[in-house]
């Protein structure tokens, strides 16, 4: 499996003397998208090793974590129990259509009891209900997911001054800034708004990895659009025109805010010029059919 580096061709880089390479983990794997498979990666090993044959988590309805989850489950042989924030809804969506696809059963919770996702009593409930499965937290984040997403930063081959990020959790940029270990300037993105609650939680990941702290990153909270899963049409113009001009598809819940924070953060300047940029393609385009289905615009 192969995430290639790709470089982007725009006037506004060569204006500003940039370079723009795209690390495109979206091509890593046709149903195990991007980011998700390198957290899933030693999850999978430790359930093995741990002799499980079921993998339980967590995730909303649109979930690129829980699509990736039962696409993991069903080329690895693991039975998948998916827990759903929210009533069932009919026909499922296609995030969760694809889900019962590759034979994840789902389990849906109320958002009250759905907050307890991370609590004790609650998991060893699930626990006994579904016979001692390996647990994956929500979003697929935890240590051995931060390891994994070392391996993004591991596979790239080029000389480059900052890395930038789609978070959601924050478990992905975890791995590249602990692996990068204080080298190079790291630009994260994040997906929800308020997004300044992540710095603690994503040097909480590191600590809890390698034990330091680093100083080398940033969070840019602008770009966000209202919050999670929330759109404008500008940000879908950006995407229809980012596809039509480099013939990559992006989404407007990770990616596409990223690129269009990145664009923006050029046109005002932010990177010297002589940069070179790694962005990374995160993937998650599974979820464009449902935002068609829901919003009736097609991403
Ligand atoms: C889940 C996801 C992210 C966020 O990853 P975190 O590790 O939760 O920060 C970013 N991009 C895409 C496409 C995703 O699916």
């Amino acid at each position: 499996m192969e995430a290639p580096l790709q470089q982007l061709k725009h006037p506004l880089l060569d204006e500003q003397s940039i370079e723009l390479w795209v690390k495109r983990e979206d091509l890593l794997h046709p149903a195990i998208s991007g980011n998700k498979w390198r957290k899933l990666k030693y999850n999978l090993q430790q359930a093995r090793s741990e002799n499980k044959d079921t993998l339980l988590t967590f995730g909303g309805a649109y979930s690129n974590h829980i699509a990736a989850t039962a696409a993991a489950g069903q080329e690895f042989g693991f039975r998948t129990i998916g827990i759903i924030r929210g009533e069932e809804h009919e026909p499922l969506n296609p995030t969760l259509q694809f889900a019962i696809s590759r034979g994840m059963q789902l389990h849906y919770i109320s958002r009250e009891q759905y907050r307890l996702k991370d609590d004790a009593n609650f998991l060893e409930e699930l626990s006994q209900k579904y016979k001692q499965p390996y647990f994956i937290p929500e979003g697929g984040t935890n240590a051995l997911a931060v390891k994994g997403c070392t391996e993004i930063v591991e596979d790239i081959n080029i000389a480059y001054d900052y890395i930038c990020c789609a978070c959601g959790t924050g478990g992905t940029i975890a791995g590249i800034i602990a692996v990068l270990d204080g080298e190079k300037q790291v630009l994260g993105f994040p997906a929800l708004k308020g997004g300044n609650f992540l710095q603690k939680e994503i040097e909480a990941l590191i600590l809890k990895y390698n034990g330091k702290k680093y100083s080398n990153w940033q969070l840019l909270t602008d770009y966000h659009f209202g919050g999670y899963a929330k759109v404008k049409p500008e940000l879908l113009d950006f995407i229809y025109t980012f596809q039509k001009q480099h013939h990559i598809l992006l989404e407007p819940i990770y990616t596409g805010k990223m690129f269009f924070g990145l664009f923006d953060l050029i046109k005002q300047g932010y990177f010297k010029s002589g940069s070179r940029i790694v962005a990374i393609h995160t993937g998650g385009l599974q979820g464009n059919a449902g935002f068609k289905e829901r919003l009736g615009v097609e991403v």
